[in-house]
């Protein structure tokens, strides 16, 4: 398909419009020059706005009146969501939102124009289905108590570990296979713990105050209880985490050991993550993960053993092979287990997964089956007492819908809320992981990015270093300009 823009910059917007209804078509993005070429969509900001859209038979134009004060570019989607709403004969659950953070949106327009407002707005301007309008307002309510506990000096810390037993299929991280990378792991822990060290000094001659940490990656519980205690130990040495939510990833429940949790709950750990993303082994062994439900339960039931009173388990609706009632009895026995958040999320099928037959997962008859499941996982969830307390979304999701957070009252996870909403300075070590500096006094964001592979990282850290001092200089001109004002 074709797109070409005449005389506007919002191409980015119609692009991403145009692939959220037709995911697997091949889109060029072109400038107008007086040729049309069939299949296309011929977007035009002149004396008027003007969309049309001439494909396999089906052809249609509308227009719009310019008038001053309006966002011409909401417009523009808009004539483009009708054209294609109506070409496919769908209309997506998020409406013209084609971002990642729809709750944060919803945050800002409560600000501004109140809880009915903002309600109206999603529903009648951006075309959001009275359904996930309802599912924003229950998380964007869930997260007013978290977000007012972020201060201007506030800051989290995010570690990476960038390693798992084996890749699955569907991974766009830069997680690497410990079979193939084990000879990196020894460096990567050393070089870590000194980037741990180094990132402390410099939040402390800031005087930033830490709110929560959270140990991702990869799988960090990939290390072995030796490593695990040299990095858990690194941190509290360096920062101090007595007031924070400590949040290790046990995802690959084949990682998980008695001698891991103990060295984790030793260390002040408060939170662990205990993954299944499915209980049907079939469809395990179809993703790639090479675990089995049998060592999901037997690492839920250590860990709950060992004292941890805060588990989280993910899950993913849309997995390769399958089906809606597998997927029910996974959120059944899930919900039997009773830990304090679950989180759902829909298969988002990214460029550098190993799985890039994208018609197998993202045709309407599986957008409509995972579509089910989310509703499925949605009323079990509410019935047995968990709240949505934070979601987003990712390009490329099948059915276009939202990866949730839900959790029971009291365990809701700073973390997440903070990431999502960009609240606070996120300041990331390791491999693959983004400094994301924010100014307290505005929306502005910078990021710093760590080396992407565990290889670069360990080759070239002096370099990344260099790269901290820019922590400092975003804070000494924030101090500056505010002194200023
Ligand atoms: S466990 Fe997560 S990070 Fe590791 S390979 Fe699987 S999807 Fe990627």
């Amino acid at each position: 398909m074709n797109i070409y823009i005449d005389n506007h910059k919002f191409h980015y917007e119609i692009e991403n419009l145009t692939k959220a209804f037709l995911p697997n078509e091949k889109l060029s993005v072109i400038p107008f020059e007086g040729v049309l070429l069939q299949p296309y969509i011929f977007t035009s900001y002149r004396d008027e706005i003007k969309v049309s859209v001439n494909a396999n038979g089906f052809e249609k134009t509308l227009t719009k009146e310019i008038v001053k004060g309006q966002d011409d570019e909401l417009e523009m989607a808009t004539l483009l969501y009708d054209i294609l709403s109506e070409m496919q004969s769908v209309n997506l659950p998020w409406g013209l939102l084609t971002g990642v953070r729809p709750i944060k949106l919803f945050h800002k327009l409560v600000s501004q124009y109140g809880e009915e407002g903002a309600i109206s707005y999603f529903e009648n301007e951006l075309k959001v289905s009275k359904e996930k309008t309802a599912l924003a307002l229950s998380c964007e309510k869930a997260q007013r108590d978290i977000l007012s506990l972020s201060k201007p000096n506030s800051f989290s810390l995010y570690i990476s570990i960038p390693f798992c037993p084996t890749r699955c299929n569907y991974c766009s991280f830069v997680s690497q296979s410990v079979e193939k990378a084990k000879h990196l792991v020894k460096d990567y822990l050393r070089l870590l713990c000194e980037e741990i060290k180094e990132t402390a000094k410099i939040a402390k001659e800031l005087s930033l105050d830490l709110q929560s940490v959270y140990i991702g990656g990869g799988t960090p519980t990939t290390l072995s209880a030796e490593q695990l205690k040299i990095l858990l130990d690194t941190v509290n040495e360096n920062f101090d985490v007595s007031d924070c939510e400590f949040t290790v990833e046990a995802g690959r429940p084949d990682t998980v050991t008695k001698e891991k949790l103990a060295c984790l709950k030793d260390c002040g750990v408060t939170r662990i993550s205990i993954n299944p993303q499915t209980l049907n082994d079939s469809v395990l062994e179809a993703i790639g993960r090479r675990h089995t439900t049998k060592q999901t339960l037997k690492a839920y039931s250590l860990a709950k053993e060992m004292g941890f009173e805060n588990i989280n388990m993910d899950l993913i609706a849309g997995l390769t092979t399958d089906t809606l009632e597998s997927f029910k009895d996974t959120v059944d026995k899930v919900i039997k287990l009773s830990p304090q958040s679950i989180t759902v999320h829909t298969l988002a099928i990214k460029r550098s997964a190993n799985i890039n037959d994208e018609s197998l997962c993202i045709d309407k008859s599986s957008a409509n089956v995972t579509k089910t499941m989310l509703d499925y996982a949605q009323k079990a969830l509410y019935d047995n007492g968990y709240v949505p307390y934070y979601l987003y979304r990712q390009s490329k999701m099948v059915g276009n819908l939202e990866n949730v957070g839900w959790a029971r009252e009291g365990f809701f996870s700073p973390y997440n809320v903070f990431i999502m909403d960009e609240v606070h300075t996120i300041l990331g070590c390791g491999a693959g992981a983004v400094t994301k500096l924010k100014n307290p006094y505005s929306n502005h964001i910078e990021r710093i990015f760590n080396f992407k592979y565990p290889y670069e990282y360990n080759d070239r850290y002096n370099e990344l270093l260099t790269r901290k001092e820019k922590i400092k200089e975003f804070y000494s001109n924030i101090l500056i300009t505010n002194k200023g004002e």
